[in-house]
């Protein structure tokens, strides 16, 4: 392949055809970029007459932020070919198949998921997903404990760590996400409607202390190998299936991240249920499901880490104790709370947002989404460090709604 630079259509099915073992010599390939271009491209290439597809994605060396260009390392199309490769081995059937990573291009092969749905997708058009919780646990369980200190060699960890250094992409999360929403800065996008609520993140001295403290461990605690950017776009799905896609944002973190950006997007889908469900009684019921998905999603990670724990760690004494392994699943908690609290609010003020919200046609039910959410985030972020069981945050959601 040569030199670098962004595949049209036509480029994309040429590669394709030099794969081995992919499409026969001669078929007829067709090609469609379907990536929101942003960041990267998204190539579907496709035989019919085999019926054999997959996905090439490559990565752009800049992201469109607000009309301008933002340079942007070519290094995350390493980063996600690698981390997808490990999430594989330690979570067979949870992601997509990887095929091929070209380095010259930024390029991923991978497997094609389109027998599967965007979950946001999904929970917008009100499904359910009864293995999401378990498989979503799973994930988290197995990726978080096998890339830390307790399930690796902590010489291979630190190693590990070098491997997945993401300064560019941490930048993004740590203004957007920690900075940007607590001022009144050039990126935050939000209706002149809500204007007051933008205006009292700004002057919260309470909410400013926790951020702060949210983004401090953001930056400094490499507990974990991270997704990075675990929202429901990042998650396809079927009644019988979930795989977990775009680790781009990789790197190592707060395990807390992750499990709260879970969190956040179940609540952000739950806060604009009153556009989605009309029906009050099946709007209940929605967001009931929605709460108890946020409860196993908490529950099973909790119940598998702690097995994982038991199961792993024998031999050295300090680790193997009960009173040790409480505290720290504690402060995961409370990290997963903050950082889902932290999410939300981001989502409705900052700069990028979710259809759940965003896509309601009416403006005034809209304008009540943002608020319950803004609600649901302020509270999670400031209970955080005292927080004690998932349940508070199911008890927040239901208050504020
Ligand atoms: P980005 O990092 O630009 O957000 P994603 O990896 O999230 O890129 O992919 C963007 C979109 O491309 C997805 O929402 C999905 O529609 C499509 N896509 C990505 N990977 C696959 C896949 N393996 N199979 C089918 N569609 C995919
Ligand atoms: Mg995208
Ligand atoms: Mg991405
Ligand atoms: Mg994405």
């Amino acid at each position: 392949m040569s030199a670098y630079h962004p595949l049209n259509e036509a480029e994309a099915i040429e590669i394709a055809r030099t794969l081995p073992g992919l499409f026969s010599p001669g078929a007829e390939l067709t090609s469609r970029e379907i990536g929101d271009g942003n960041l990267n491209l998204v190539f579907h290439i496709k035989d019919a007459s085999a019926s054999r597809s997959i996905i090439m994605k490559q990565a752009l060396p800049y992201a469109k932020v607000v009309g301008e260009s933002w340079p942007l390392t070519l290094d995350r199309a390493r980063i996600e070919s690698e981390a997808l490769l490990l999430e594989g081995t330690l979570c067979p059937g949870l992601v997509p198949h990887v095929h091929l990573y070209d380095p010259e291009m930024s390029l991923i092969v991978m497997e094609d998921l389109s027998d599967h749905v965007i979950m946001r997708k999904g929970l917008i058009e009100g499904n359910r997903y009864p293995l999401f919780a378990d498989h979503i646990s799973t994930f988290l369980a197995n990726t978080l404990f096998f890339t830390s200190d307790l399930g690796m060699n902590q010489q291979e960890k630190k190693e590990q760590v070098k491997r997945f250094i993401n300064p560019e992409l941490c930048k993004i999360t740590e203004d957007l996400i920690f900075d940007d929403p607590y001022r009144d800065a050039d990126t935050n996008n939000f209706a002149e409607s809500i204007r007051d609520e933008a205006e009292m993140l700004w002057h919260d001295g309470e909410l400013h202390l926790e951020i702060a403290l949210l983004r401090h461990k953001f930056l400094t605690h490499a507990q974990a190998l991270l997704h990075g950017d675990l929202h429901t776009g990042s998650v396809f799905i079927r009644e019988d299936s979930t795989k977990v896609i775009d680790p781009e944002f990789a790197y190592y973190g707060p395990m807390g991240f992750d499990i709260g950006a879970v969190i956040a997007n179940l609540l952000l889908n739950y806060a604009g249920q009153e556009g989605w469900t009309r029906d009050e009684a099946e709007r209940v019921a929605y967001r009931a499901y929605l709460l108890e998905t946020v409860r196993e999603v908490w529950n099973g990670f909790e119940t598998k880490f702690r097995k994982l724990w038991d199961d792993q760690i024998q031999d050295r004494m300090s680790e193997a104790s009960t009173a040790f392994q409480d505290v720290y699943v504690k402060s995961v908690l409370q990290d997963a709370i903050g950082f889902a609290g932290a999410k939300m609010i981001r989502r409705i003020v900052g700069l990028a947002h979710v259809a759940d919200i965003d896509t309601l046609t009416d403006d005034a039910t809209r304008e009540r989404a943002q608020r319950l959410a803004l609600a649901v985030g302020k509270a999670l972020v400031k209970l955080n460090r005292r927080a004690v069981t998932i349940d508070e945050v199911i008890e927040i959601a239901e208050q504020q709604s």
